[in-house]
């Protein structure tokens, strides 16, 4: 069952367009995951929409506002959506539905250093960058904490860190509060949105950089 879900102030903030797009993006994937996000986006759609409405009744004088609604409703344009046939990504033999909001963005190809490869989403989203990970079974990021914040979207597969082990759906925001080692002893896919590089504890970190590059 997913434990951890986007905080009430993002799903508001989506619910109003108001993110930007890597993160409305990963917002949007956890949605189509998770039937309490989905249907708390749904209220919070139709609270927007009625306060919409209210305004603009206020703002137009009601013969105005009749006219308008006959002018949408007069329209002939018949929207017939296209069947969406889900996409499907293959990785470590096995085959995954991608969100359809992750699925419908251009990303570059596969970038592997070990047991990681990293498929960047091709998104001019200033600071913020997204990308697919994937960690091969048994791989690990090694002990970090984040410089800015790291929220992974867990979409295949598993993965644990020192505060608990995360399922498919899972919404994982950390930032410089945060650190932690996570490791896979099956492998897993992720969505991930990073704004800053990673910031590695132990060890060598000149040896470490190629990691950090590779997750921001
Ligand atoms: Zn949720």
């Amino acid at each position: 069952m997913i434990k951890y879900h986007p905080t009430e102030e993002l799903l508001t903030q989506f619910s109003q367009g108001a993110l930007p797009a890597t993160l409305s993006i990963a917002v949007s994937a956890h949605i189509e995951l998770c039937d309490c996000c989905r249907s708390k986006v749904e209220s919070l759609e139709s609270a927007n929409a009625d306060t919409l409405f209210t305004t603009l009744e206020d703002d137009i004088e009601q013969d105005d506002f009749s006219s308008l609604f006959a002018q949408i409703t007069s329209s002939d344009d018949i929207d017939i959506p296209k069947a969406y046939v889900p996409k499907t990504l293959e990785y470590q033999n096995r085959t995954v539905a991608l969100p359809r909001a992750i699925a419908n963005m251009k990303r570059g190809n596969f970038v592997q250093l070990g047991k990681l490869s990293r498929s960047r989403l091709q998104l001019d989203d200033g600071e913020l960058r997204a990308s697919l990970l994937q960690i091969g079974a048994g791989g690990e990021i090694p002990h970090h904490t984040h410089t800015g914040f790291e929220l992974t979207l867990l979409l295949d597969g598993e993965f644990s860190d020192e505060r608990g082990s995360y399922v498919p759906g899972d919404f994982i925001w950390l930032d410089g509060r945060h650190h932690h080692s996570p490791a896979t002893q099956s492998g897993c896919l992720c969505f991930t949105v990073v704004n800053s590089a990673l910031h590695f504890n132990k060890g060598l970190s000149k040896l470490l950089n190629p990691i950090g590059n590779l997750i921001y």
